[in-house]
């Protein structure tokens, strides 16, 4: 499970550091804005998991920050915690009215903080896992193919009409049938989980990441060459190549074969699949644990 986002916007500095020390212990990523334009613009950039909002700031007040997040299609889902210094339920059910999740009173006990930025990061799992429900796969939780699929389609079609380049990074794992049969299928599902976890994290923010088949993974690189591609397809096969799996008291590692091929010059979607399909068995075929480009 990928560590969750908490943004702190707070023109309260001390306020600020307490939480975030507290937090970033609790294994969170922390970004902080000390004013609300600021916030507005880091939850865009960051899409985090939940917001901690103070409601009295300079400049926009924290009511605002709540109004203009709730009112974008793109940041409404994310849960906002109030924090404020008034304590009167006036306030409180304002604040709540506005959308937010719940509403901490300042100072803050910071026992009671985290243990309501526990819950509120709950509720806010099973609100994305609904989403990406039929979307994703479940033993590695990406996407699954047909979605993997349908936003190839919509990358090929944006291409088109923007007359921009991207590319797609097919990937197999090298004999993947020798650790199912050395160490038994619980541990390949779990070499699958790890190296698609490993690629979820690797790719850039936009980029998508799909199961295409068994052990058979798929990536979408927008607004990318194929020498693009190829780089980060080295640094994906690199990651995997370094991540150590443990069974049977041993530990061993898997390496993968990268097929990449990008838009430019291929006349439909099913031509740039198979370049990339081809360029994989190329890379198969000399030696695997490489990358091959195609043509
Ligand atoms: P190559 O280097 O040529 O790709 O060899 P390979 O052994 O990886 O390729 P092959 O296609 O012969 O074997 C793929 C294996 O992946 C066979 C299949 O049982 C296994 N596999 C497919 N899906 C899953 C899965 O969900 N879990 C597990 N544990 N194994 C799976
Ligand atoms: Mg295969
Ligand atoms: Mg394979």
């Amino acid at each position: 499970m990928l560590p969750m986002k908490v943004l702190i916007i707070d023109d309260d500095v001390d306020s600020l550091a307490i939480a975030r020390l507290r937090l970033e212990k609790d294994g969170y990523i922390i970004h902080s804005a000390e004013n609300g334009a600021d916030g507005l613009e880091k939850a865009r950039a960051e899409n985090p998991d939940l917001i901690l909002l103070d409601v009295q700031m300079p400049g926009k007040s924290g009511y605002e920050v709540c109004e203009e997040l709730k009112s974008d299609s793109e940041l409404c889902n994310i849960p906002v915690i109030f924090l404020s210094a008034a304590d009167d339920v006036s306030e409180k059910v304002k604040g709540l009215d506005l959308g937010a999740v719940d509403y901490v009173t300042k100072p803050f006990d910071i026992f009671e903080l985290r243990a309501r930025v526990r819950a509120a990061l709950r509720t806010k799992r099973l609100q994305d896992l609904l989403l990406m429900y039929g979307e994703v796969d479940s033993l590695t939780e990406i996407y699954n193919r047909r979605v993997l699929m349908e936003r190839l389609q919509q990358e090929w079609d944006r291409s088109l009409r923007s007359n921009t380049v991207f590319s797609f990074i097919m990937s197999d794992i090298d004999k993947f049938k020798n650790v199912n049969d050395t160490y038994g299928h619980p541990v390949g599902d779990d070499v699958l989980e790890k190296v698609a976890y490993t690629l979820k994290k690797s790719i850039r923010s936009g980029d998508i990441a799909g199961r295409y088949g068994g052990e058979e993974f798929g990536i979408i690189m927008v607004n990318s060459t194929v020498q693009e591609a190829f780089v980060a397809a080295d640094r994906y096969r690199q990651q995997i190549e370094k991540i150590v799996f443990r069974a049977k008291k041993v530990s061993f590692s898997v390496t993968a074969s990268f097929g990449v091929a990008d838009s430019s010059g291929k006349d439909s979607l099913d031509k740039l699949v198979s370049a990339a399909d081809s360029a994989m068995y190329e890379a198969k075929e000399s030696g695997r644990n490489k990358v091959c480009i195609s043509g």
